[in-house]
């Protein structure tokens, strides 16, 4: 827990603006449900709504907190009595953990102007724990203020979901995702790669800012930019040797283990290429090498986009692109991953 404010947090201008208006029209909600992809900052901004809503002094003109009161000060040093932070143990939350939750809702908030519950993975409350969470709900309290977190709102319960204001998040910019990996102290040049592969969340960012994931990144960025400069036929050799290098370092730790490729495996893979093939591109329309993800690939990507045409480049991109759309009807990876190659390769030929 820390002190945020909508002002400082990166993306979601649109939900941040819908908070800020019931803030300032002194009409916010007592039950909320943020859903949207992992890691993309529902959390702080939670965390921001209720600094804002606890805040003792706050400015009746801004959606900030005021920073000095007894409350901003709990948050700015990470624990606030007045606010409880539900999270799962184990495979669910369990009934006690929300009995003892709302037991702490019950008493005057103790530094701040209302308490605030936030309740991570809120899927996990399964029917008996929800049922205790219900009720609240129905019988809210003016100084109670629940924050319900999912990122897999598909398997919430209705019964919750109708009962809170939903506010959906999207994923974030790749910009946004590299300035918050540099905010965290990634080298820039990871950063850039990683945002860039990140699908719009922090946590797959963080996860790719790793110098074992950044070798493999390096390794098929490699392979996009000198593919058409080599027979077809070497496709086949460099998917065969895949596999092996993704030991250890799969993002998605469910997946296999082995040395072979498998369809999860491809995605990654897939979007390499293209992040490369898409700097390739923005490098023929003049943007500069060195402020794109790939900027450590400057000297590659520039030769590619002197010796293709951007026409062929988006063919290339098309060509994933296609493969990625009818992964789960394809039986063999690598064999499917070969094929795209190949393809992309006619297309770029020198
Ligand atoms: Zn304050």
């Amino acid at each position: 827990m820390a002190l945020h404010r909508f002002s400082a947090i990166r993306g979601h201008r649109a939900q941040i603006g819908a908070l800020e208006r019931l803030v300032l029209r002194g009409t916010p909600g007592h039950a909320y449900l943020f859903e949207g992809p992992e890691g993309v900052g529902k959390d702080v901004v939670a965390q921001a709504l209720l600094a804002r809503l606890a805040c003792t002094s706050p400015d009746p003109a801004t959606a900030e907190p005021c920073g000095h009161c007894p409350s901003c000060a709990a948050f700015a040093r990470g624990e606030h009595p007045d606010v409880t932070r539900l999270e799962r143990d184990g495979a669910t939350i369990k009934i006690d953990q929300v009995r003892n939750a709302l037991k702490r809702l019950r008493y005057e908030p103790v530094v701040g102007s209302i308490k605030g519950l936030i309740v991570e993975s809120a899927e996990l409350l399964r029917e008996e724990a929800a049922n205790a969470m219900l009720k609240t709900l129905e019988e809210p309290s003016g100084q109670t203020v629940f924050i319900l977190v999912t990122s897999k709102p598909q398997l919430l319960l209705d019964t919750i979901r109708s009962r809170c204001q939903v506010l959906r998040f999207a994923p974030l910019s790749p910009d946004d995702v590299a300035a918050l990996l540099v905010a965290e102290g990634h080298a820039a040049e990871m950063a850039g790669p990683a945002s860039a592969l990140a699908e719009g969340s922090m946590t797959l960012g963080r996860t790719l800012c790793d110098a074992a994931r950044m070798a493999f990144v390096d390794h098929v960025a490699e392979y996009a930019l000198r593919l058409g400069l080599e027979a077809p036929s070497e496709a086949a050799a460099f998917v065969e040797g895949l596999g092996g290098r993704l030991i250890g370092i799969r993002p998605d730790e469910g997946d296999a283990k082995g040395k072979d490729l498998v369809r999860a495996d491809l995605p990654w893979i897939l979007e390499i290429l293209r992040s490369v093939w898409r700097d390739a591109l923005m490098v023929a329309t003049g943007m500069p090498a060195e402020s794109l993800p790939h900027a450590r690939s400057a000297t590659g990507l520039r030769a590619l986009a002197a010796r293709v045409e951007p026409g062929k480049l988006v063919a290339a991109i098309d060509a994933t692109q296609r493969l990625e759309d009818k992964l789960v009807l394809n039986p063999n990876p690598k064999l499917a991953m070969t094929a795209v190659l190949v393809e992309a390769a006619v297309h770029l030929r020198a």
